[in-house]
């Protein structure tokens, strides 16, 4: 952390506090990973919204294991080498995805630059697992950026997911401080690609705000998105996982968020999610069926 890095402050907004007892289905859907040997970003990265998510019988499962090969400064996932991939995994998440009756699936992964294909193998099995454990579900996979190998992104858009998404995360100005060993002009080249070799496929990414990013920062990385063909974006507010992680430069008043919505629709999303609460997995599946990009209506979704 560098020196003249601003602090958290020190209490949250009122927007930010609430407390939402946990839904019947909360317990269920734990008991449901934890038997799986399943985890989720949901708990791995402390998301604020996992009361919610799993009383609504919704998770994001993070397959590949818990342990990153990266260090972001934002985020919670545990450092450090993970084994080879379970090769029983993808049919783990498909029975639990169908015991939650999932009809919008979301899978995320942690990083993992030690596997030669990034785990674009395992991510594709899982989709097929799903696909055949759940026929018409819908299937959102948040991919990592696989080093920018055309072949391991190559490998997921061939088992075609209904929504490829993937984060840049911040704006490129903060990218040494937040995701040092990420690239930004690689992210933007592979949401470019899957456009361009899958056209059918609709592209998502988004962004963490207040982190210190400026708003001009922001619009440009939004353009950038907008030529990159993305056409869905997520933005939501930073939270300090622990003190170890980076500080929260600034709370983003919810007007402000809102004001980013009407922004980013004018330039061309076809939907944006914007809000303090906002996660890339936040009601997926009803951010997909407002941006009419196809596919049948989920009837429920994480
Ligand atoms: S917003 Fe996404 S990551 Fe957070 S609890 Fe819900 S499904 Fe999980």
């Amino acid at each position: 952390m560098s020196q003249d890095q601003p602090k958290t402050p020190s209490r949250k907004p009122a927007w930010l506090r609430r407390s939402l007892p946990a839904g019947p289905n909360y317990e269920t859907v734990r008991a449901l990973l934890k038997n799986g040997r399943l985890h989720t970003v949901c708990q791995e990265a402390k998301c604020p919204n996992v009361w919610e998510c799993f009383s609504r019988q919704t998770a994001t499962f993070l397959i590949l294991g818990p342990r990153c090969t990266r260090d972001c400064r934002f985020c919670n996932v545990q450092h450090g080498p993970d084994g080879p991939p379970d090769p029983e995994e993808p049919r783990r998440v498909a029975e639990a995805a169908r015991a939650m009756n999932l009809r919008y699936a979301v899978v995320t992964s942690v990083t993992r630059d030690d596997l030669p294909d990034g785990g674009a193998a395992h991510f594709a099995e899982t989709i097929r697992a799903i696909r055949e454990s759940i026929p018409g579900a819908l299937i959102e996979v948040l991919v990592p950026d696989f080093q920018g190998c055309a072949d391991s992104i190559r490998t997921v858009v061939e088992a075609r997911p209904d929504v490829l998404n993937h984060n840049v995360e911040t704006v490129p100005r903060l990218y040494p401080e937040v995701r040092p060993q990420a690239v930004y002009a690689r992210s933007l080249e592979l949401l470019r690609r899957v456009r361009e070799t899958a056209p059918g496929i609709p592209t998502k990414s988004g962004l963490m705000l207040g982190l210190g990013e400026r708003n001009e920062e922001i619009l440009e990385t939004l353009r950038d998105l907008r030529a990159a063909d993305c056409g869905i974006l997520t933005l939501g507010q930073y939270l300090q996982p622990s003190k170890e992680h980076l500080p929260v430069a600034r709370f983003v008043p919810p007007e402000e968020f809102e004001e980013l919505r009407r922004t980013a629709l004018e330039m061309g999303f076809a939907e944006v999610a914007s809000g303090p609460f906002v996660r890339s997995s936040y009601h997926a599946g009803e951010v997909y069926q407002s941006a009419g990009l196809g596919g049948s209506a989920p009837a429920s979704d994480s």
